[in-house]
């Protein structure tokens, strides 16, 4: 009997948890398709790039998780292409294409990092939505410490330990606390020239609150914890200009003014993956405003109610870009799934529950919302440090995390300080390999 073929791109939180929800069928055959070897669990991506983790104990490999997963198999490659009327997915990895054919697809490529139309901050302003963002970060952070030191005059080493953090929302106010938590105490003895503890970190955002999702109060209690910590938070501030050396800033009142600044984050906007549009304009489905693409009451796309289209970039009733609406809604289209090959009656529309949200500002110190209850402060931060080390996968994983935890949380250590010249300047060097000019035709390539 020939088994039902399922095609799953991305081994995100809406591609894994989809994959492993069929893990006792023996009438289908997965195939899940990602341009990482990893599947990364972004929110402790901001512990990587300040030192407390290392990059393995977020990103387990996705072939030793599903390893016992008899019905799955994992191919490595970048979906180029996507034909629904085919139905076969195109992956390239290094020059090898594979085309992957489909009875059902499961479509969770998850969102980028926008730059509201200028890509080109990204070369001075880092995201932080992978492990090379979270490696390129942790290199550049440490190293401004290193070039401070070593600066001749006093403005070069004010620009050099001014951190600047673009964007509000539980990660900017994450990286914001950590970088502080960083200057203040775990470097605080480590330099001869410089005062670490000098350290500017500005957290500047276009609205008018702190983690605006949260409500205002939670805000207020962030901001107020920010500000104890010594970060700068400027609201209702927009970035008009960034580059090398700084951040052109205009604020409410229309003055604007430069902030000399080495490093900078951008932790603001999101765009949908690029996939979307290639679905979009197969299947008519809508795209909102951040690339994402318009999804049907159930998840599938419109004529297509053999394609899912999961997580982060697809938009249904404005729920947020969060990992709980990429599990419930994988686990969702695996139920679908399991319907109709036994023959039951479909479920009736997704409906996303909403189990709460929570961001740490420091340690010691979260805010959680939670229903009707909002709380901040120690409970919160316990609650959010039980709440991750469930969600991190496997044993191993979560000991080692717990272990550089108490080195970071109950020390002043930081467990993970390593950066590579390679990591550091991994950037520049892509981007120089990109613009080599194609070999002679003549000449061949060797
Ligand atoms: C820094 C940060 C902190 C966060 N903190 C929180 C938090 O505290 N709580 C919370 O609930 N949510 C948080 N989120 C959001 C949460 O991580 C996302 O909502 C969730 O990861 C979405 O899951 P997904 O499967 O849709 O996408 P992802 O998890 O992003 O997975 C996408 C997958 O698709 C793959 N992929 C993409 N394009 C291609 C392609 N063309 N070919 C092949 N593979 C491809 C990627 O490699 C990846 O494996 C955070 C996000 C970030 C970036």
């Amino acid at each position: 009997m020939s088994r039902h073929r399922i095609a799953v791109i991305g081994s995100g939180f809406g591609g894994l948890f989809f994959t492993q929800a069929l893990r006792r069928r023996d009438d289908v055959e997965i195939t899940l398709i990602a341009r990482t070897s990893h599947h990364l669990f972004q929110p402790l991506l901001y512990q990587v790039a300040t030192g407390i983790l290392s990059q393995g104990e977020i990103a387990p490999a996705t072939r030793e998780i599903l390893a016992r997963q008899a019905n799955a198999r994992v191919v490595m490659g970048e979906v180029t292409g996507i034909d629904v009327a085919a139905r076969t997915v195109t992956s390239t990895f290094l020059d090898q294409e594979t085309i992957t054919p489909y009875d059902t697809l499961l479509v969770a490529a998850g969102a980028g990092q926008s730059y509201f139309g200028n890509d080109h901050f990204a070369r001075h302003a880092p995201g932080m939505k992978s492990i090379d963002d979270a490696l390129e970060l942790r290199g550049r952070i440490f190293g401004a410490f290193e070039v401070a030191e070593l600066a001749t005059t006093e403005a070069e080493e004010r620009a050099w330990l001014t951190f600047v953090v673009v964007g509000a929302g539980p990660t900017g106010v994450e990286m914001a606390g950590q970088i502080a938590e960083l200057a203040r105490r775990t470097l605080k003895r480590d330099f001869r020239s410089i005062d670490p503890t000098s350290a500017r970190v500005i957290l500047l955002d276009g609205a008018p609150g702190v983690l605006p999702s949260f409500g205002d109060k939670l805000g207020e209690r962030a901001q107020r914890r920010l500000e104890k910590m010594g970060v700068e938070v400027r609201l209702g501030t927009l970035v008009t200009d960034l580059d090398d050396t700084g951040v052109t800033v205009r604020d409410a009142d229309g003055t604007e003014s430069r902030i000399p600044a080495m490093t900078k984050v951008w932790a603001a906007g999101v765009s949908g993956s690029p996939l979307a549009v290639q679905l979009a304009e197969q299947t008519g489905a809508e795209l909102d405003r951040a690339g994402r693409i318009a999804v049907q009451p159930d998840l599938t796309l419109p004529g297509h109610p053999e394609v899912f289209v999961v997580g982060d970039m697809a938009t249904l009733n404005d729920y947020p870009g969060v990992a709980q609406v990429a599990i419930q809604g994988a686990r969702y289209a695996a139920d679908q799934v399991r319907r109709r090959l036994t023959g039951r009656p479909e479920r009736g529309p997704f409906s996303y529950r909403d189990k709460g949200s929570m961001a740490t500002i420091s340690r010691f110190s979260a805010v959680a919302s939670i229903g009707r209850f909002q709380f901040g402060g120690f409970i919160a931060w316990l609650l959010w440090l039980a709440v991750h080390l469930v969600y991190i996968i496997g044993f191993k994983h979560r000991v080692t995390t717990l272990l550089h935890w108490a080195v970071s949380f109950l020390g002043r250590g930081r467990a993970e300080r390593t950066a590579t010249a390679q990591q550091v300047y991994a950037r520049t060097a892509l981007e120089r390999l990109d613009s080599r000019p194609e070999p002679d035709a003549d000449r061949g390539s060797a």
